[in-house]
């Protein structure tokens, strides 16, 4: 879907939004059940006729979250958002089916999220970064090698491993990786934020005993997410923010209703297209990149012969810098992300390429185009007219025919 903006002499009238890694347009499905939950009134924890109707919401919420994973809706802890889940499980004492478990150590991949990479509330001084190969995939052998280590110390690992990379889509091979580490007797947590709503997930096929998600990346509201457990008796021991019982003890606070029932209602309208979503997003993703190679000096795609998500196109284009790039397609009203810009409008070197090899010269012309629910061909067709554009003269070369 292209959003209408007031036009400009020349300019095409409409925006195209590339950018749904980022954060995706709130679905209409969405934006209904968030109007709908506005109108009532009642606090979940209330007994009265209003309070059950808000509870009501709020179970049938976690019923659609917890759809997403195959996952049983007693596992599911809806949290502010993913940064704030994966905050909350990675912490050294868990209670993992109700057996008090110490993990001594966090091992991590180098192409995990920021929200990941702090460790959060393990000592700095106890978090592993694990490498990645070309492709930026983990590399299984490092993984045995720390967890042989580890547990030859008589240190127990968590380890979390997200699912698939927020810039490039390189999807991580979560379940081998889960079957190692619990082999060790590691307990193994899934960043599945860009991977949820776009690739069938079943929470008990990956092995994994925690995995995190965020509404706003499959067309909820933003400021939603959810921390969900195999177990219903698995989580961290100590809550993030404790106070009143919400959320059985695991994360105080009156719950956002008209947050979590939109978050609901994107979970399953996202499930239910999913098969024939990432067909048609898979089509309108290599049309882009066979147009970009076909028409763009010097253009590579990164993780092109890996296993990726179906939305996700990570390009880089030689003698180009991704952020004025980014702003000549803004300037021609195409919306994408440089780099690893997906907070604050940071951009910098991506740790992401990094990691895979990049030199900071080749990983400073890299921009990611991410494609979802609301993108049309039309996307498409905008989005290489004016990188047809843009690329050649800020490489200044001259620029060819359409
Ligand atoms: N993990 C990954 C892989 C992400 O892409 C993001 C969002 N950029 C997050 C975590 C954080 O999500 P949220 O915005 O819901 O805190």
């Amino acid at each position: 879907m292209t959003a209408p903006v007031s036009p400009r002499p020349g300019a095409p009238s409409r925006r195209a939004f590339l950018d749904h890694n980022a954060t995706s347009p709130l679905r209409p499905e969405a934006r209904a059940a968030m109007l709908d939950a506005l109108t009532e009134p009642g606090n979940a924890s209330s007994v009265h006729t209003d309070g059950r109707a808000a509870r009501a919401r709020l179970e049938q919420a976690r019923t659609e979250v917890a759809g997403l994973a195959g996952a049983q809706k007693t596992g599911v802890v809806f949290t502010s958002g993913a940064t704030e889940a994966n905050a909350l499980i990675l912490h050294p004492e868990l209670d993992i089916a109700g057996r008090p478990v110490t993990c001594d150590v966090l091992l991590i991949s180098a192409v995990e999220h920021p929200s990941i990479l702090r460790g959060h509330r393990f000592p700095a001084d106890r978090v592993e970064v694990l490498p990645v190969d070309a492709a930026g995939r983990i590399d299984l052998d490092a993984l045995d090698e720390a967890l042989t280590r580890h547990a030859g110390q008589g240190r127990r690992a968590l380890l979390s491993l997200m699912l698939a990379n927020n810039e490039t889509g390189v999807i991580q091979p979560v379940a081998e990786a889960a079957r190692r580490a619990q082999a060790h007797g590691a307990v193994v947590h899934c960043d599945a934020v860009q991977a949820a709503g776009r690739l069938p997930l079943d929470i008990y096929a990956l092995g994994v005993d925690f995995l995190t998600f965020s509404s706003h990346k499959i067309g909820g509201p933003q400021g939603a997410g959810a921390l969900v457990a195999r177990h219903a008796d698995s989580r961290a021991r100590i809550a993030l923010i404790g106070g009143g019982g919400q959320e059985r003890g695991r994360r105080a606070g009156t719950e956002n209703i008209a947050a979590v029932a939109g978050y609901g209602a994107a979970a399953r309208a996202s499930g239910a297209d999913l098969a024939r979503e990432s067909v048609r997003l898979k089509g309108l993703r290599d049309r882009l990149e066979q147009e970009i190679v076909r028409q763009l000096q010097g253009t590579q795609i990164v993780g092109a012969d890996a296993e990726r998500l179906p939305n996700t196109s990570c390009v880089i284009f030689a003698g180009v810098k991704a952020e004025t790039l980014v702003i000549a397609l803004d300037l021609a009203h195409v919306s994408v992300s440089a780099g690893s810009a997906c907070s604050s409008g940071k951009v910098g070197p991506s740790h992401v390429l990094a990691a895979m090899g990049y030199a900071g010269d080749a990983a400073s012309g890299a921009i990611r185009l991410s494609l979802g629910w609301s993108s049309s061909e039309e996307d498409v067709d905008l989005a290489l007219a004016a990188l047809g554009r843009a690329v050649p003269q800020l490489q200044n070369r001259p620029v060819r025919a359409a």
